[in-house]
């Protein structure tokens, strides 16, 4: 939706109902506005994407004549398996309070030694033994040198993981252990000021 001051990026909302006159005149179309983060009460984090926003609950009434161009927001997970991002493109894994500045869900899952949620615009390195992802920066490693990666295997797991490389028929015993490790880690809670907490 074309925004009132013309050096703002355009508005993303989507379309819940569209009406008009008796003669079809004066289209007007009933909007949900999708909040960039910049526009929320705790503003943008390092881990929001840049093709980010929040689905609010701020309901409108606009002329048809706002509509600039369609666009498509994807889930998270379907914005991460898209080959090419478009300028179309956007993403939402959270809804917005726009009066309180709470999210839905209020938990984010995270990852990495420094415990932050996935941002789709970094790269990350998936370590084999524990599934955990990570940042190259955070394992002092290039971004080069991760994408050059075959195998990775984390602080953590690099004598275990050593181990498996060389013996495929390593017993799932190890991995389970793990997987409790992870559950146990949990998510960071994002609070009213959208600050995570
Ligand atoms: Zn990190
Ligand atoms: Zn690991």
């Amino acid at each position: 939706m074309r925004p009132s001051d013309p050096s703002k990026p355009s508005y993303v909302a989507r379309i819940e109902r569209i009406e008009s006159d008796s003669r079809g005149a004066n289209v007007r179309v009933y909007i949900r506005w999708y909040y960039r983060p910049e526009e929320s009460i705790g503003g943008r984090r390092q881990f929001h994407g840049s093709k980010e926003v929040f689905l609010s609950d701020h309901y409108d009434i606009q002329s048809a004549d706002t509509i600039e161009a369609k666009c498509v927001v994807h889930s998270f997970k379907s914005y991460t398996k898209l080959d090419a991002v478009g300028n179309e493109d956007f993403f939402c894994r959270f809804e917005y309070n726009s009066s309180t500045g709470a999210f839905n869900p209020d938990r984010v899952a995270v990852y990495c030694k420094c415990e932050m949620p996935y941002n789709p615009d970094d790269l990350m390195v998936q370590c084999e033994g524990c599934s955990d992802w990570f940042h190259p920066a955070c394992i002092e490693m290039t971004a080069e040198e991760a994408k050059r990666l075959d195998h990775f295997f984390c602080e953590n797991c690099s004598s275990e993981g050593q181990k498996k490389l060389q013996n495929s028929h390593a017993t799932s015993r190890q991995s389970d252990t793990k997987k409790q490790d992870k559950a146990n880690k949990s998510g960071l809670r994002i609070g009213d000021n959208g600050h995570v907490t």
